[in-house]
């Protein structure tokens, strides 16, 4: 049996444990933007800025589709995260 088999079975469980919750959560909130950017299609709002109203520009909004925010509005959130 190689030395190392106790050490990595239990780190590779861990990992595995990890990896999937890390999986997990992400998937939810993927799937939660995603929902969501739906909504705002079926009523209208899509493609609009919900901070300031603003038109989300296309460059942006094709990167993510599920953008919530212009690209100003969501680099002042970031900010207001630094800052606090
Ligand atoms: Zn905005």
């Amino acid at each position: 049996m190689h030395p190392l088999i106790h050490d990595a079975r239990f780190k590779l469980q861990d990992r595995c444990e990890m990896l999937l919750r890390e999986h997990e959560e992400k998937a939810q909130r993927e799937l939660a933007e995603a929902l969501h950017a739906l909504k705002r299609i079926e009523s209208g709002a899509y493609g609009f800025c919900e901070t300031c109203g603003d038109l989300i520009d296309e460059v942006r909004l094709r990167a993510q589709l599920a953008a919530r925010e212009c690209s100003s509005c969501a680099s002042t959130d970031r900010n207001h995260a630094k800052d606090s």
